[in-house]
């Protein structure tokens, strides 16, 4: 940020070190000419002197005619054309987080001679907080950049991940083991592919979402949703000398439960004539997750969720399968290929 008057921005900051106040001053351009001249329309404290109130105290000194404000917002109503904001440091005792209490969600400007209930991008609706029935999780929906998707989003996926959350919560258990208490679905214009989740935050792409909304749109934020609660990172974090995690596994489980218990009217993952040829137990996606489904329904019940808790703990290693089926995993694989080979009618083939 580039205060455009140097005076008034060394104002501010001698402002901050007297008082201990914090604040944000609008600046407003006037002048379009040769020269560009600031006036200081508004400052705005983002913390109280006291600190009851670690949520917004806004002061407002607003040199514009027509000016509203409510709680936590300022709305001017100005003709100008540039607007620039002096964000004054916050937390200079913390240097590691130098702006921990500066917040500003959202500025909207909206052209002169927009109807004034024409809603602005970021608006309440597009972003809302769910809570799972038990009120144990929150689940934020976040379409902001994407509108057109708000109505899918809170119709489709949102019922579905308040509803499944838990229950995928209760379906991974491992000792300690605590799932994040919230968690983030945004459907961004910037994400690439499908969607991928980062701790605790799934992004979806736009672009994708669209084509797909009445096909996998759903099923491929479920997949995601079972990421959030694998959390296989944290071992890794924890324990330097945690195993490594199979990438097959890592995708292959969330697969499993989406195509097998979530929606597995939709015979999703099914081996065919078609995808024979890559059907090896370690080929990731849906083609283990048919492969898990298998040795689950004819060894171990609770395969997943022992492979699922060792993955966590990071004590993973390749021999676990011996112990839960008494076959090593590339037997099981021969073993389930075979079988579908029969099946198909077509052994020998690929
Ligand atoms: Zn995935």
């Amino acid at each position: 940020m580039k205060a455009g008057d140097g005076k008034l921005k060394a104002e501010s900051r001698k402002r901050k070190v007297d008082s201990g106040e914090w604040f944000l001053a609008f600046l407003l351009s006037e002048s379009l000419k040769t020269h560009v001249t600031f006036t200081l329309t508004a400052q705005i404290n983002t913390r109280m002197k006291f600190h009851f109130f670690s949520i917004i105290g806004v002061v407002a000194v607003v040199t514009f005619a027509m000016c509203s404000t409510s709680p936590g917002e300022i709305r001017m109503v100005v003709e100008h054309r540039y607007l620039v904001f002096d964000m004054v440091q916050t937390e200079s005792e913390e240097p590691e987080e130098p702006f921990g209490n500066t917040f500003y969600s959202e500025v909207d400007v909206i052209e002169a001679g927009a109807t004034e209930s024409s809603e602005a991008p970021g608006s309440q609706a597009e972003k809302v907080v769910l809570e799972s029935g038990d009120g144990a999780y929150k689940i934020t929906l976040d379409t902001t950049e994407a509108p057109d998707l708000t109505e899918w989003a809170q119709k489709e996926v949102g019922p579905m991940a308040v509803e499944w959350y838990p229950k995928l919560v209760k379906m991974l258990p491992s000792e300690g083991y605590e799932a994040p208490a919230a968690f983030s679905i945004i459907i961004s214009t910037n994400a690439n592919g499908v969607a991928a989740t980062g701790g605790t935050r799934i992004r979806c792409a736009a672009k994708w979402f669209r084509a797909n909304l009445k096909g996998e749109a759903v099923g491929a934020v479920f997949h995601e949703i079972v990421h959030v609660v694998q959390q296989y990172g944290r071992a890794r974090r924890a324990n330097p000398n945690a195993t490594r995690t199979p990438g097959w596994l890592q995708e292959g489980i969330p697969d499993y439960i989406r195509w097998f218990i979530y929606e597995p009217r939709t015979h999703g993952a099914e081996i065919t004539n078609r995808n024979l040829a890559r059907a090896k137990y370690d080929a990731s996606y849906r083609i283990s997750a048919n492969f898990l489904n298998w040795a689950v329904l004819k060894y171990d019940k609770e395969l997943v969720q022992k492979l699922n808790a060792s993955l966590r703990q990071g004590k993973y290693l390749d021999d676990q399968w011996k112990d839960y089926t008494g076959h090593t995993v590339q037997e099981l694989g021969d073993e389930w290929r075979a079988e579908i080979e029969k099946k198909l009618g077509s052994a020998g083939a690929g």
